[in-house]
């Protein structure tokens, strides 16, 4: 029997906090509440520095699904709580985009602003910080997750 698949044990994802953050971005930007968060996805072809990314189908990429890639490398360098801010992070992504389509779940979709470096996306994350920081008290965590915000504007400005 030829061997074609690895079994793959689950990563440390803390999916109560993500929960959370989940419930609390919808209220952020008036989604619907019945709205369900995109997969979370173990992806192993994430280019070399990208640690996450959230991909939906564009005019140009129309076969894209809708999902949140996380690179496995990501979780060995990120802590567990700043995996679940990079989450909410692109959460956000993800309710922006849907927002600025109208609500729309089906079809391609195309992004209108410019995220990174926009103040409410900023405040938005920042708050996804001080949730994180609520239940677990650690502000070194929640100063790296400040800086990843701003350092996603320095880096990715017209994302
Ligand atoms: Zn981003």
């Amino acid at each position: 029997m030829a061997i074609d698949k690895i079994e793959l044990t689950e990563p440390p994802i803390d999916y109560y906090m993500v929960d959370r953050i989940w419930t609390m971005l919808k209220q952020e930007t008036g989604a619907p509440s019945d709205l369900i968060p995109p997969p979370l996805v173990l992806d192993w072809n994430m280019p070399q520095l990208a640690k996450m990314a959230f991909q939906y189908p564009t005019n140009e990429y129309p076969d894209n699904r809708i999902q949140i890639s996380v690179a496995p490398r990501t979780i060995d360098l990120w802590s567990r709580d700043v995996v679940s801010w990079g989450v909410g992070h692109e959460y956000l992504h993800y309710l922006w985009i849907l927002e600025e389509n109208g609500w729309r779940m089906s079809g391609t979709f195309e992004a209108k602003r410019k995220h990174h470096c926009n103040g409410d996306f900023m405040a938005i994350t920042n708050k996804v910080a001080d949730l994180i920081w609520s239940v677990y008290h650690d502000g070194q965590e929640q100063s790296t997750m400040y800086k990843e915000a701003h350092t996603a504007c320095r880096e990715r400005p017209n994302q």
